[in-house]
């Protein structure tokens, strides 16, 4: 018998597209075209896959590289997600506390308030929609978490810096130290992420492969939706990144901790 297979994280990305344009975005949202939000059907998909490959998974997110709010069928993306509750533990939203909380989508929340958090990040860009929008979850009982990224004091003390997408030419020694020492290893055990069914450990390397920014670094993830390789094959390709002591995208990346520029800290949500 195989042992359970579980993701710490797994994250939906529905959408590409925000309404801000962050200068360090670590998903490059302000610098690229958007895809195509998910659909119903592509998520109902993609969840169907990885359910056939993963145990379980302790949270789910729908966000990912954009601005989640803005996706205009997120209420039935959040019922859709909550077909497969038995196999989360959580269920996160992340927004940038900008886009108006819909009628409908206060009522999906409210539906499954009891396993969900919304994780939302205050840029302090617009306040009274923001204190808005904090009103309105919390006065409907909707679990929310917010992280103040404007001023002093901001929260982890701001953001990091992954640098450009070009190759550093590190050692494998170097580069088992950026991997270990990254947050995305060290803190998260992998922050698991898919948009078109490939399954990848971190933003860094998912955005840079889809983006054409990285070489097709295919040990780097999983096809899901691959109909020729078996879900055990595919639960092994998993369990090899998880084992991983580097990704080959590691050396196309600043990393956040100990490299680069030493995991200095900027002010967050600088708009372009
Ligand atoms: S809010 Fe800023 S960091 Fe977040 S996705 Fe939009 S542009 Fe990127
Ligand atoms: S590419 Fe490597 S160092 Fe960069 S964020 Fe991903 S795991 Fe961390």
């Amino acid at each position: 018998m195989n042992d359970i297979l579980l993701l710490g994280k797994l994250t939906l990305i529905i959408t590409t597209r925000c309404n801000l344009k962050c200068a360090l975005c670590c998903e490059y949202v302000p610098q690229n075209k958007p895809f195509p939000d998910m659909t119903l059907d592509e998520e109902q998909k993609i969840l169907e896959a990885v359910f056939n490959v993963v145990d379980r998974v302790h949270t789910l997110h729908l966000s990912g590289g954009g601005e989640p709010f803005l996706h205009k069928d997120l209420p039935a993306l959040i019922d859709a997600a909550f077909e497969y509750e038995s196999r989360f533990e959580r269920f996160m939203l992340f927004t940038n506390s900008t886009i108006p909380v819909s009628d409908d989508l206060l009522a999906a929340l409210g539906r499954h308030k009891d396993k969900t958090l919304v994780h939302a990040s205050d840029y302090g860009i617009h306040p009274e929609r923001t204190a808005e929008i904090y009103k309105i979850l919390n006065a409907n009982g909707i679990n929310t978490r917010v992280l103040k990224y404007y001023g002093e004091a901001q929260d982890f003390d701001g953001w990091v810096d992954f640098g450009d997408y070009k190759s550093r030419g590190r050692t494998k020694a170097e580069l088992n130290t950026v991997f270990s020492n990254c947050a995305v290893t060290r803190d998260m055990h992998g922050n698991w992420r898919t948009r078109d069914g490939t399954l990848h450990w971190c933003s860094r390397s998912q955005r840079g492969l889809e983006l054409g920014l990285l070489p097709m670094f295919n040990d780097d993830f999983v096809d899901l939706l691959d109909k020729n390789t078996t879900c055990e094959h595919k639960r092994e390709q998993i369990r090899r990144i998880m084992g991983n002591q580097h990704l080959q995208a590691c050396d196309w990346c600043s990393g956040d901790q100990g490299t680069g520029d030493h995991s200095k800290r900027y002010p967050a949500a600088v708009q372009l």
